[in-house]
């Protein structure tokens, strides 16, 4: 089915002159849901994973789905102050200022075969971040998947070290 069909521009969100890539409308549809689930998984092409990494917020929608597919566990990454136990902290830079992202130490052993998931790829500050804290803690990172990735915003320049595959490019 046309998945791109079922994502929206939203313009001016959520700040003036940045058009906002809504996928509520595919979420919203089984089909498309069950489908963007399994193309995802595809894009694996059969390489083993134990850990699934998702980035907060929206890295936490079909994270978990592809997780239970690849019979791997699930890994939160979120916003500073969120998670409860002992956490790691990467810090990467904006265009104005700085983001931090964090993941409970605990998350992931030495050797975890890692797959990092997020909606969107776009200037590549955060799935940049997210794979430096899984090698803080061991894990290896055996492909950085999207549903949408913004070529535009060249976040794939920033992912050199890894392998980066999206479903959708724009
Ligand atoms: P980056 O760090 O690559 O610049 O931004 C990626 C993060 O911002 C992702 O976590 C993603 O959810 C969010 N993001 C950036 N632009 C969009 C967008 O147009 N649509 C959606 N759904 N998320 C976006």
């Amino acid at each position: 089915m046309d998945l791109r069909s079922l994502i929206r521009d939203i313009p001016d969100f959520p700040k003036e002159g940045v058009i906002f890539k809504d996928i509520t409308l595919l979420l919203q549809n089984p089909d498309a849901l069950k489908e963007t689930t399994n193309e995802l998984f595809k894009l694996l092409n059969g390489q083993k994973i134990n850990k699934v990494v998702g980035m907060e917020s929206r890295g936490f929608l079909f994270g978990p789905m592809l997780a239970s597919k690849l019979n791997a566990g699930f890994v939160p990454i979120r916003k500073p102050g969120k998670l409860p136990s002992t956490t790691l902290s990467e810090t990467y830079d904006l265009e104005y200022g700085t983001d931090t992202l964090e993941i409970h130490i605990d998350a992931i052993e030495k050797g975890d075969k890692v797959l990092i998931h997020d909606d969107v790829l776009a200037t590549g500050g955060t799935a940049n971040a997210a794979c430096k804290l899984i090698e803080r803690l061991g894990g290896e990172i055996v492909q950085c998947n999207f549903l949408i990735e913004l070529t535009f915003l060249n976040g794939s320049s920033k992912m050199n070290d890894y392998s980066v595959q999206s479903l959708l490019k724009y």
